[in-house]
């Protein structure tokens, strides 16, 4: 069965002009895209959305980082849709993933968390993410 997921792009990719690539590469691999959005993390969402790393020592950079310039959301769906985007954007430090994947191709390998993108890491997170990046969608 298709299921959804949250991808985020971070701003240093929406800065790069990655945009358009990123999406190619989730299209091509079998995504559709429900829901798209531009904004801004301001301080409340990003406590919202990054509270299970609060208390840890890359939380601060993280936020700042999220705050550099706009983001854009994307619903995505697909089946095992989870799992496949996990797969398709590699390891959180962008010179672990592997070749071809999104944040090999377009994070920084020498600072983990400038990493390009965000995907949701289980189901329950999806729909948790999702609910705060589109309050309006109905799930
Ligand atoms: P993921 O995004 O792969 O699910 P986490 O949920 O563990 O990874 O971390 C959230 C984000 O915080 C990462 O995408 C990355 O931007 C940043 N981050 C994670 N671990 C570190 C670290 N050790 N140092 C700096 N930034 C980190
Ligand atoms: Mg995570």
């Amino acid at each position: 069965m298709k299921s959804k997921t949250l991808l985020l792009i971070k701003p240093d990719a929406v800065q790069a002009g990655n945009i358009g690539e990123i999406i190619k590469l989730i299209e091509d691999d079998g995504f559709t895209i429900e829901q798209l959005n531009v904004f801004h993390m301001e301080d409340e969402l990003a406590a919202k959305f990054y509270a299970e790393h609060l208390g840890k020592e890359f939380y601060d950079r993280l936020v700042k980082f999220m705050q550099r310039g706009n983001v854009i959301g994307l619903i995505l769906k697909r089946e095992d849709a989870v799992n496949n985007l996990r797969e398709l954007i590699g390891n959180t430090d962008s010179s672990k993933a592997a070749s071809g994947t999104i944040r090999n191709l377009f994070g920084n390998h020498d600072i983990i968390t400038s990493n390009a993108v965000h995907a949701s890491d289980c189901p329950e997170s999806a729909k948790r993410e999702i609910g705060l990046i589109f309050p309006e969608y109905k799930y």
